[in-house]
C-alpha cells in the first residue's frame, strides 16, 4: 500500500513570517484531515527557520528545491545536499521544469544530484514530464522514458524515491492534464520504473501529479489507481487549498 503523498512547492514565494503563520495554519488543521505524508518545500532561506517550528511534529517534513552535486567548496550561490540535510530536509526535488529550462540543467546533471542526495541521506522527488509540443508531437512516452532513464541512470533506486510527473504545459498555467491522460503517464512511468527495478518493486514506487492541481481537480486526479500523491505549487501558497487537496484524499 503506498501512502499518498502531498508536497508543496513554494518556488521563489513568500518572506520568512509569512512562512511561519503559513505552517502555524497547516499544524491547526492537519489532525482533521486524511493520513497523507506532508512535504513542504519552501525557499532555502526559510528551511532552518521552519525546521525550530517543526520541531516536534512528524507530519510535516521538509525539501529542498534544489541541490548541487558537489559536497563543498568554490560553487558561489550553490547548496549541497549535506547543507539542506542539516537544515532539517528529509527530501529534495530534482529535475523541475524550471530548473531543466531556465537553468539549463539536463538528465547527466540531474543524474550527479541524485547521486549526490543519496549519499547525502536525503530522498529525491524526481521530476518528468513533457512540454505542449512534444505532447502534440505524440513524444510524451519517449520523453518520459529517456528523463527516467538518464536520470537513474547507475543510481540503486528503491521506494524512498518518488516520481513526480509534471507535463510542463500544465505548471502554472491553469491548464491541468486530464484525470485519463495523468493516469495514462503515471501507468507508464510506472512500467518504466519495472523495467528498471520489477515489476513488483515498481509498485512500491509513489508517483506524484503536478501542474496545476486545485482543490477543484484534486479529488478526479488523486483518485486514479497509479496518482499516489500531488506535488502542487501555486495552490500550495494558500494553506487553505493545500488542506483542501490533503482533504480530497479522502
Ligand atoms: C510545480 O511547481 O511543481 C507545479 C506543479 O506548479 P503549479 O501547481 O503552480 O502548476
Amino acid at each position: 500500500m503506498r501512502r499518498p503523498l502531498i508536497a508543496g512547492n513554494w518556488k521563489m514565494n513568500k518572506l520568512i513570517p509569512e512562512a511561519v503563520e503559513w505552517v502555524a495554519g497547516i499544524q491547526e488543521r492537519l489532525p482533521g484531515l486524511p493520513d497523507a505524508e506532508i512535504v513542504l518545500a519552501p525557499p532555502f532561506t526559510h528551511l532552518a527557520v521552519l525546521k525550530l517550528r517543526l520541531e516536534n511534529d512528524s507530519l510535516i517534513k521538509l525539501a529542498g528545491q534544489n541541490m548541487f552535486w558537489e559536497p563543498q567548496g568554490a560553487f558561489t550561490g550553490e547548496i549541497s545536499g549535506a547543507m539542506l540535510k542539516s537544515a532539517g530536509c528529509e527530501y529534495v526535488i530534482l529535475g523541475h521544469s524550471e530548473r531543466r529550462l531556465f537553468f539549463h540543467e539536463d538528465d547527466a546533471a540531474i543524474n550527479k544530484k541524485i547521486l549526490s542526495a543519496q549519499s547525502s541521506e536525503l530522498k529525491i522527488i524526481l521530476c518528468v514530464g513533457e512540454t505542449l509540443e512534444q505532447r502534440n508531437g505524440g513524444q510524451t512516452e519517449d520523453v518520459v522514458k529517456s528523463q527516467l532513464q538518464g536520470a537513474l541512470e547507475g543510481i540503486e533506486v528503491d521506494d524512498d524515491l518518488v516520481v513526480a510527473y509534471e507535463p510542463v504545459w500544465a505548471i502554472g498555467t491553469g491548464l491541468t492534464a486530464t484525470p485519463e491522460q495523468a493516469q495514462e503517464s503515471h501507468a507508464f512511468i510506472r512500467s518504466i520504473l519495472g523495467s528498471i527495478l520489477t515489476p513488483e518493486d515498481s509498485l512500491k514506487i509513489r508517483i506524484l501529479y503536478g501542474g496545476s492541481v486545485t482543490p477543484d481537480n484534486s479529488r478526479d486526479l488523486l483518485g486514479r489507481p497509479d496518482i499516489d500523491g500531488a506535488l502542487v505549487g501555486g495552490a500550495s501558497l494558500a494553506v487553505e487549498k493545500f488542506c483542501a487537496i490533503i482533504a480530497s484524499l479522502n
